[in-house]
């Protein structure tokens, strides 16, 4: 019934915002959040197809990539005020590092031999936010690889030779830039950070509020171990499916992580609060 973490061609999804829409209102599902990487481009027409289903609720979201040492780390907002002009700038500043980033990929790989070109992977993503899974697909089609996860153990994963890196913010900067644009900020599948503990104080500090809990792939000791972490920040235990569209034609994920009606509904009588302050103090 509830899935807050779905991809669309906004960034590296299959599904435009509208099919993505229709697929959930035909599965039932009763709250879906648009979360894509780096962008909001999806939101409003997610809003338009959903006026269609009055049943189903869209947050309007994203999902933020930030750096560690060692690492990365996600960070999700939901009910940000996507229209807010600093925002936007933001973005539009991680989605020209992606642009390069894809683009010194694509020189490694010449290097390695493998012949992708700049304008084949533009055309992937499709006016999107340029990912990864776009440079492995222009690879797939071209048959250097037989799967997006060939592509990245072998070439385009964090520990490949054809990786690249690109400027992200800090955990902290992608809450704090979460919050400023009136969003509320939640930990993506923390199931993989060491010393989550470390973290969490210093992002609570800055405004986080909830983090994920339920995710594809968690098993129920790792779903209750971070249930058992949110509650003990008092954080809202989320989560999602992090549904990217229909995988070689087989239609899996989209809602089919179980998720507690109860953290939606949190999350949003907070966004009611939060939007009552904001409108008190401008
Ligand atoms: P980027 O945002 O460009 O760093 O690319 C990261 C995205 O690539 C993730 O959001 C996933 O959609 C996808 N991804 C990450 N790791 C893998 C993998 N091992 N196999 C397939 N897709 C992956
Ligand atoms: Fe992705
Ligand atoms: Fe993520
Ligand atoms: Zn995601």
């Amino acid at each position: 019934m509830v899935d807050l973490h779905l991809h669309t061609t906004a960034s590296d999804g299959k599904l435009s915002p509208s099919q993505l829409v229709e697929r959930a209102a035909a599965r039932g599902l009763r709250i879906i959040a648009i979360t894509d990487h780096d962008s909001t481009e999806g939101i409003a027409s997610a809003l338009e197809t959903a006026r269609k289903y009055p049943q189903l609720t869209i947050i309007p979201g994203i999902e933020i990539s930030t750096d560690i040492p060692g690492g990365e780390v996600h960070v999700l907002g939901y009910f940000i005020d996507y229209e807010s002009p600093q925002l936007q700038r933001d973005l539009a500043v991680m989605r020209v590092s992606r642009e390069r980033r894809a683009l010194n990929m694509i020189n490694k790989l010449t290097k390695l031999g493998i012949n992708i070109t700049w304008e084949r992977v533009k055309e992937l993503a499709g006016g999107g936010s340029v990912g990864r899974p776009h440079v492995a697909e222009a690879m797939l089609e071209k048959g250097y690889i037989s799967s997006h996860a060939e592509a990245f153990a072998k070439y385009i994963g964090r520990e490949g030779p054809a990786y690249a890196e690109r400027e992200k913010l800090t955990p902290v900067g992608a809450v704090r830039l979460i919050v400023e644009a009136g969003g509320l900020p939640v930990l993506a599948h923390p199931g993989d950070i060491e010393n989550l503990d470390a973290m969490i104080p210093e992002l609570i500090s800055a405004g986080l509020v909830g983090m994920e809990a339920y995710y594809d792939g968690y098993d129920a000791d790792t779903v209750a171990r971070l249930v058992a972490e949110a509650q003990r920040y008092n954080l809202i235990p989320c989560g999602g499916s992090d549904y990217h569209g229909p995988d070689s034609g087989v239609e899996t994920g989209l809602g089919e992580v179980s998720v507690p009606m109860e953290s939606a509904e949190r999350l949003m009588s907070l966004s009611v609060r939060n939007h009552q302050k904001r409108r008190a103090v401008s």
